[in-house]
């Protein structure tokens, strides 16, 4: 086997939670890219389905579009049947889906607080748990957990603790998690990504210039990235080019942690 042929994943069955837009979307280019069949998972229909169909025609790979909430069991559990139902095994999870908003710690409705972490922390949990059975029942797997820089530093000038907090606990949930299901030849690993253009970005910068200038002062390469620069980074952590790490936590950020 070559160097690359160990970043394939021909005949693999991947899931991306979030896969509709944004650095889901661009993962699940990846994914398919490298030969992987794979699972849209996100509540929006049409960039849903939309995604799903581009990508089996670009990549010649089979795909599903399944609506899902992650922060909703019933609906993480008809994600994993459906995919199990159509693919019959699930060798890759992404979990990518996440939302942030800007509070004052002191204004913030606990709703507010309840909302990030039903979607950033609790949903993480419970794609991890009920597609982590089906990786338990077969031949083990990769999952990804989409982090952010925001776990390991403050964000400034915009107040975002909840955020914060649910992506800090993504970094000791992978920890705790990579411990637990190596056993089962699980490995899970963490993606901590900078400021990329995605819509949560992209709005900033479009409506508050000076923001987003703030930001880009703080990093090394002075510029925000596109999604596709965090695909490579997932292809590797989901295939055997990573065979040797889990537990890890990646920062992907145009250096702007080292400032
Ligand atoms: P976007 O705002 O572009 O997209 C958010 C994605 O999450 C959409 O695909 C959305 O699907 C999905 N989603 C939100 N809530 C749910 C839910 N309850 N159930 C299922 N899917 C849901 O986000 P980004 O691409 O920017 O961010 C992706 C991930 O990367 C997030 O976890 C984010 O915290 C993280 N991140 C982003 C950074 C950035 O600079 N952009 C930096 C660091 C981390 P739908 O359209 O159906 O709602």
């Amino acid at each position: 086997m070559s160097l690359l042929d160990k970043f394939r994943l021909d005949g693999q069955t991947a899931i991306v939670t979030g896969g509709n837009r944004g650095i889901g979307r661009a993962i699940a280019d990846g994914l398919a890219d490298v030969g992987a069949n794979v699972v849209v998972a996100n509540r929006d229909e049409e960039t849903g389905r939309d995604a799903a169909e581009t990508l089996a025609d670009e990549h010649d790979v089979e795909t599903l579009w399944v609506e899902t909430d992650v922060a909703k069991e019933e609906s993480v559990m008809n994600m994993v049947e459906a995919t199990v139902e159509e693919f019959g095994d699930i060798d890759v999870l992404v979990n990518n889906a996440g939302v942030v908003s800007n509070y004052e710690l002191q204004d913030m409705p606990l709703e507010e607080w309840e909302r990030i972490f039903s979607i950033n922390a609790t949903g993480v949990f419970l794609c991890t748990k009920y597609v982590g059975q089906v990786m338990i029942d077969g031949d083990g797997g990769n999952i990804v957990n989409m982090s952010s820089i925001s776990a390991i530093l403050a964000n400034y000038p915009q107040p975002q603790p909840h955020y914060n907090a649910s992506k800090g606990a993504i970094d000791g949930f992978t920890n705790q998690l990579a411990s637990d299901w190596w056993q089962y030849g699980i490995r899970v690993n963490n993606i901590s990504p900078g400021y990329i253009l995605t819509d949560m970005i992209a709005e900033v910068r479009e409506n508050d210039p000076e923001l987003a200038q703030i930001w880009k002062d703080d990093m090394v390469m002075d510029e925000f990235a596109d999604p596709e620069v965090i695909a490579p980074l997932a292809v590797y952590l989901a295939s055997d080019a990573s065979e040797y790490m889990t537990g890890e936590q990646i920062v992907i950020d145009g250096g702007l942690t080292i400032r």
